[in-house]
């Protein structure tokens, strides 16, 4: 591990929340059927570990959303890739790595509402809300962290660090 990297959560304190909060999501769609909707690329970890400890029955969508380049402190979200299928009149997971000031899920609501699900609701593994900005509904957080710079489990620099096990920070 680079040197400058601390570990803030472990592989194991992921792997047991994970497992939580699978139990708590089959607990609430039991009969029911779930479209999970991965939100690319830093969630794809995070939806993997939790879907194959649930026992809900799953459709997948990805979705991939990014900042305008070179204008990331506006914090203006564009579409990349949108759903394959419809989700109207269906029970929709958005799963996401992380909310930060809440403006790409905030796009991401509004996106996924226009195209009437049944149900959607917010699943996000790590919760920033010292940074919010605009107030978005979450209804499963993972872990609550401070203002700290995150890499691993998904987590990225320039696209690199992802495949960490751990979540891990940046040292100032
Ligand atoms: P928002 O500010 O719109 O809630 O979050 C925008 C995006 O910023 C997140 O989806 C994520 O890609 C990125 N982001 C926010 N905080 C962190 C962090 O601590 N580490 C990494 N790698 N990305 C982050």
């Amino acid at each position: 591990m680079d040197e400058h990297f601390k570990v803030l959560i472990s592989k194991e304190e992921l792997e047991k929340r994970i497992v939580e909060l699978a139990n708590q999501i089959d607990k609430d769609y039991t009969g029911k059927e779930l479209t999970v909707i991965c939100v690319m690329r830093g969630a794809v970890f995070f939806t993997v570990q939790l879907t194959l400890n649930m026992k809900t029955k799953l459709k997948y969508e990805f979705i991939t959303i990014s900042s305008y380049e070179g204008t990331d402190s506006t914090g203006d979200v564009m579409l990349r890739t949108d759903l394959r299928e419809s989700i109207e009149g269906k029970d929709v997971l958005i799963v996401e790595d992380i909310i930060d000031t809440g403006k790409s899920m905030d796009y991401l609501l509004g996106h996924l509402r226009s195209k009437n699900p049944r149900t959607l609701k917010v699943c996000t593994l790590v919760n920033k809300s010292g940074r919010r900005e605009v107030n978005v509904p979450i209804d499963y957080t993972g872990f609550e962290i401070d203002n700290k710079y995150i890499v691993g489990f998904g987590f990225d620099i320039d696209n690199n660090y992802r495949n960490l096990p751990y979540v891990a920070y940046l040292e100032a």
